[in-house]
């Protein structure tokens, strides 16, 4: 599967707590990011992780063109809903070409612990 990483600033150390823990599922897809969140990522596991440019560099764009070519299958967002982004519209478009693909979006811990652990049971 391919799989796309975004934390906002104050959610990064958490996507990165996130992704520790689940290393061993992550290990077995192919990972996508915007690029501060993948660095980061790569900086404290040993995943490896094809960036994009950062969120307000135009990331979140191109994964949400992934998302419409049918390239992306799971979207991990952990969005921080406090604080208002510079690259909001960007974001709201993430989000809605996932909808109108149908490509599930966890936008935050909770969800993707449970998307996590459906796939893992169905051995994917
Ligand atoms: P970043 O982008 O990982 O480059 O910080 C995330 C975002 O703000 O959407």
């Amino acid at each position: 599967m391919n799989i796309a990483l975004i934390a906002h600033d104050s959610k990064k150390q958490e996507m990165i707590a996130f992704v520790k823990k689940h290393e061993e599922f992550f290990k077995q897809h192919t990972l996508f990011a915007t690029g501060t969140t993948g660095l980061k990522i790569m900086e404290n596991t040993d995943l490896m992780i094809h960036r994009c440019l950062s969120g307000p560099y135009g990331g979140d764009q191109q994964i949400g063109g992934y998302v419409g070519e049918g390239k992306m299958d799971f979207v991990i967002f952990f969005r921080d809903p406090l604080t208002a982004q510079p690259h909001e519209p960007d974001i709201n478009a993430l989000m809605r070409v996932c909808d109108v693909h149908q490509v599930p979006l966890a936008s935050h811990q909770k969800t993707a612990e449970f998307i996590i652990k459906t796939l893992e049971s169905e051995g994917k």
